[in-house]
């Protein structure tokens, strides 16, 4: 079992997609174990993206996750991680296969609805960055 950080971005919030992005995770094995809505200031938005600070779109990055409210989920499951990876679709919907989150919804390489972990540090640093103990379902 592992477990993995979702983000359904301001965009996915903003476009009535929780319900739909929630559905996909739960048909697909990944049990919700924590789930807040939060509104990230720029600065929470950056320390969250500080592994891309040198990239040139964190700027922008950091103002759109700070631009609204989102959900932030834990998931469990069998290889949570790729798991969840594989139901988003790659990070330029453009590229994403079909029947993937990013593909059936997202605009642009940035608004791409949602965020997931990419490996097990990530991980590990996503989920204690959002919940502290008390709030996860074990
Ligand atoms: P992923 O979310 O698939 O793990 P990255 O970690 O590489 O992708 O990037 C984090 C987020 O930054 C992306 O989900 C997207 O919102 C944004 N992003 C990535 N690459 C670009 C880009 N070239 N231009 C604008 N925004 C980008
Ligand atoms: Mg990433």
């Amino acid at each position: 079992m592992e477990r993995t950080l979702s983000i359904i971005k301001p965009d996915g919030v903003a476009r009535g997609l929780i319900g739909e992005v929630i559905k996909r995770f739960e048909d697909n094995n990944l049990k919700i174990v924590a789930m807040k809505m939060i509104y990230m200031t720029k600065a929470q938005a950056q320390g969250f993206y500080a592994v891309h600070k040198e990239r040139p779109f964190f700027d922008s990055l950091t103002d759109f996750m700070s631009s609204g409210p989102v959900v932030v989920l834990i998931l469990k499951g069998e290889n949570a991680i790729a798991k969840n990876r594989e139901l988003m679709g790659a990070t330029n919907y453009k590229e994403a296969a079909e029947g993937t989150i990013r593909r059936d919804f997202a605009t642009e390489i940035e608004k791409n609805i949602v965020h997931g972990s990419d490996s097990p540090g990530s991980a590990d640093f996503e989920i204690g960055y959002f919940f502290n103990s008390f709030e996860i379902i074990c």
